[in-house]
């Protein structure tokens, strides 16, 4: 679903620009009109400045003191007679941010220069680079619409003269044909926001000057494609010049190039040009940036000469992820986004999606509404219902891995059984089901729930018959006729009971505290609501920021003034009045408890489930359970064929057999004797450049984890980030801040509702709340916005410092 900035950029070109366009008989006059309104606004961590390389001038962009992987030629559309490097800055500042060292020439225009001049000043500058760069493996060559074009021909230029091609190549719209004989040029005349026809031939004859339409180089979509290198080429799919695209990926994979090709719809010609304004724009550059960083990597395995002994030793990947659920494939996208490219996601199951993969009991859906329940920065728009479902969210994961081509970065199968930290070389080492390796940073998202919590009930051991968790359903075991026992009142039980019942014999339901239950006001989106979130302008962003604030408005209650959840109370027992005719079941199902204690649930047909004749609801204490039965403290035996346990996970244990040793070989678990504790959730004292997603205190009672997950990972970006422009080493929580932290924290929880007496799997064996945060989620957010750097100890890197000065003193500097 195309993005409600892309519809309306779409609609104003089409009815000022291209009206305009059109009517330009004068080169100059469609050169003024092309390059008014060019003011893009460089980011403050970039640096812009005019250069010449081979004695043509242009514009280096990179960022302040960064070490950039790879260097990047940009050649700038224009129709071959209008703009240059400042036009294009869109591009030249998006590729910078991503970590690239971008050079874009002012080649010479046509009509004073015709061709060929643009593809020899294309060439003589690519071959600098080339040769100060002593190889093309670490370049890489972009160009859009005419600098597209130029790109290819560049490309058959330098194949013809066997001179050494680049690690990759990426067009964006670009211009193949001169002769304009593809069909969309007169197909889409009408849809397409920028040209017609007549201006396209126009803008040709300027260019060739006389010279043959048909010439492999002025229409590289002519030439001989064998041997290029691999190509990204993205274009829109009702543009004039989209057959220039089509026609070029047919010939160029029929040729046997590589070629990586995505037709976008609604955007318009070199849409990328508004990346500041359109999403498309950023997530096509960023899709780009990704795939050339990937061939440079392997270019480099190829060609690199054995590295030099520096220092610091260089780990096998920059950051190692552990766990592929929303934190896991969130923090890979964030990474990808920041031009991080060395990192891998380890996944110990066979699959991503953690939670939302090993949740299938029937009726398993989110207590969060749907548009809430998303990442920000991978919007899905047609969510079928109010509450999203398990196989609805576990889809929308595997979209997010292959909308942002994750897959590779991803090691299924490989459960991280140890991290150890070694202080000599700053780096983690990693200990896998499937071999080991180093990484700079280690970041957990392992989540908090992944973990089933199984009662240790006398002689369970003994039962005869299948018994299974809810995060662990048996799908192979046909519950009709049965005999159930479940164990536990919790947020999965009141969603999977409902939907049991109908098919066992008997369900008897053992519950030790009555939950709170709210109505759950759930309801299908349909296909009007889905169109108007895709397409209405400010629509989507508007539900979510409705719901937020409403989920919001319970961390009042919750934190400040419990009084407040009267409401929720009043509810509470209103639905219970209305769902239950039987007093004395009401009375069982009635919470001793405020609101807000214990999780506050949401369901419609859990109560009227329990007045079915089947159904009984067990308070009895469980006193044992037998080979074929369950004896509670009153003395009844009811018979089990089957054992279910909707009795949660272990929340205040999230590491498991998991080991991770920091400084002087102390083990995180050893470290959390007195229970789980860490700054903000994210780092901890003695554990240098580890950070947590979902750690100690982060979890919420009202709202979407997700919001609390992208802070987070948005904060792991920070600090990463700036330890590599400012050459940093190592980085770690100092121990004192982390300890004032921590009080203050738990002070704060004692005076919310979750202290109120009631036993609940926020807290952990000595009575602390470890799990949730107490307070405001946005106020958790406008913590974690910007690193304060005083709370951390740092190191520099003597690799870091080496390298810039190497770089500085050897490499073809700007200018
Ligand atoms: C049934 C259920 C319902 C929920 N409903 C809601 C809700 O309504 N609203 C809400 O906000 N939250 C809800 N949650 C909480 C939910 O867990 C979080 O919202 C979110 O999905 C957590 O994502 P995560 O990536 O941090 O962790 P997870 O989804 O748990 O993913 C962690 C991943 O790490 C992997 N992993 C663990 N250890 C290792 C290791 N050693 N090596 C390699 N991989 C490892 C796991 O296999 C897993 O894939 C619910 C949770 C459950 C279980």
């Amino acid at each position: 679903m195309a993005s409600w900035q892309a519809h309306f950029i779409s609609l104003l070109l089409r009815t000022t620009f291209k009206p305009r366009l059109a009517k330009a008989m004068e080169a100059a006059d469609a050169r003024r009109l092309l390059e008014s309104g060019a003011a893009h606004k460089v980011p403050e961590d970039l640096d812009v400045r005019p250069g010449e390389v081979a004695g043509i001038a242009g514009e280096w962009v990179e960022r302040h003191g960064s070490a950039p992987r790879a260097t990047l030629l940009h050649l700038h559309g224009g129709g071959y007679f209008a703009c240059s490097a400042r036009t294009h800055r869109p591009y030249t500042c998006f590729f910078a941010e991503q970590g690239f060292r971008v050079f874009a020439p002012n080649y010479r225009l046509a009509p004073e220069h015709p061709f060929p001049a643009a593809i020899d000043d294309a060439q003589h500058v690519y071959l600098s680079l080339v040769r100060a760069l002593a190889g093309a493996h670490s370049l890489v060559v972009t160009g859009d619409s005419a600098g597209g074009g130029l790109t290819l021909a560049l490309m058959q230029r330098l194949r013809e003269a066997q001179q050494p091609l680049p690690a990759a190549i990426a067009l964006f719209s670009p211009w193949t044909d001169l002769a304009t004989t593809g069909p969309s040029a007169i197909e889409n005349e009408a849809s397409c926001s920028m040209f017609v026809s007549e201006a396209i031939r126009r803008g040709a004859a300027g260019y060739l000057g006389g010279a043959d339409a048909l010439h492999p180089h002025a229409s590289p979509l002519y030439a001989d494609m064998r041997g290029l290198p691999p190509m990204l080429v993205h274009a829109a799919e009702r543009e004039a010049m989209r057959d220039d695209s089509t026609r070029l990926v047919e010939r160029a994979r029929a040729a046997g190039v590589e070629v990586d090709f995505r037709l976008w719809p609604v955007v318009h010609h070199d849409w990328q040009m508004f990346q500041p304004f359109i999403p498309e724009a950023r997530e096509s550059l960023t899709i780009a940036s990704a795939f050339l960083r990937a061939r440079v990597a392997q270019a480099d395995v190829a060609q690199a000469p054995a590295p030099q002994a520096v220092p610091d030793a260089a780990p096998d990947v920059e950051v190692c992820i552990v766990g592929s659920g929303f934190s896991g494939i969130g923090m890979a996208i964030r990474l990808q986004h920041a031009g991080i490219d060395s990192f891998c996601v380890l996944e110990q199951a066979g699959e991503i999606g953690g939670t939302w993969r090993d949740n299938t009991y029937p009726g398993c859906t989110c207590d969060i509404p749907s548009h809430l329940y998303s990442l920000s920065f991978a919007p899905k728009t047609d969510w079928s219902r109010m509450y999203p479902t398990q196989p609805e969210i576990r889809a929308y994961l595997h979209e997010c891995v292959e909308r942002f081509d994750l897959a590779q970065r991803i090691r299924l199968d490989t459960r991280l059984d140890s991290a150890t930290y070694d202080e000599a070389s700053g780096l983690w080492n990693m200990r896998t089901s499937n071999g080991s390796f180093s990484a700079r940073f280690l970041v957990s998202a392992i989540g908090g729930l992944h973990r089933p919590a199984i009662p240790a009930l006398p002689g369970i051991e003994s039962f005869a018959g299948p018994s299974f968790h809810s995060a662990r359903w048996d799908h192979g075991l046909d519950l009709k006729g049965k005999h159930v026992a479940v164990i536990g009142t919790g947020a999965s039980a009141i969603q999977f009971v409902p939907q049991i019942a109908a098919q066992v014999e008997q369900l008897d339901l053992y519950q030790r505290t009555a939950p709170w239950v709210l109505p759950k006001l759930d309801r299908p989106i349909g296909p009007r609501e889905r169109w108007a979130l895709g397409h209405v302008p400010g629509y989507r962003t508007l539900c979510r920021w409705r719901l937020y604030w409403r989920q919001e408005l319970f961390a009042f209650g919750f934190t400040l003034e419990p009084r407040l959840l009267d409401r929720a109370r009043k509810i509470g027992l209103w639905l219970l009045r209305k769902q239950v005719p039987s007093e004395e079941l009401r009375t069982q199902l009635t919470p001793t408890y405020q609101p807000g204690c214990k999780r506050i649930l949401i369901s419609n047909d859990y109560f009227p489930t329990l007045s079915q004749p089947h159904v009984k609801l067990v308070t009895a204490g469980i006193r044992e359970v037998r080979p074929r039965s369950v004896l509670t403290e009153d003395g009844v035996e009811r018979r089990a064929d089957v054992v279910i346990f909707g009795t949660g996970f272990q929340a205040t244990d999230t590491l498991g057999p998991l080991r991770v040793s920091g400084r002087g070989g102390v083990r995180l678990d050893e470290a959390w004797r007195g229970g789980m504790h860490a700054y903000y959730g994210t780092s901890v004292p003695g554990f240098p450049n580890f950070f947590m997603l979902s750690g100690p205190n982060t979890g919420l009672g009202h709202n979407s984890v997700i919001f609390m997950l992208e802070a987070q990972m948005g904060y792991v970006i920070d600090c990463i980030t700036t330890m590599r422009r400012r050459g940093l080493r190592t980085l770690e929580v100092r121990a004192h801040v982390e300890a004032d932290h921590n009080e203050a924290l738990q002070h704060r929880l004692r005076r919310t509702v979750w202290a109120s007496g009631c036993r609940s799997w926020y807290l952990d064996e000595h009575g602390r709340n470890v799990t949730l945060w107490p307070g405001f989620t946005f106020d958790y957010w406008r913590r974690m916005r910007r690193v304060d750097w005083r709370a951390y100890r740092t190191q520099f890197g003597t690799q870091a410092r080496t390298q810039a000065a190497t770089q500085a003193g050897t490499q073809a500097g700007p200018g």
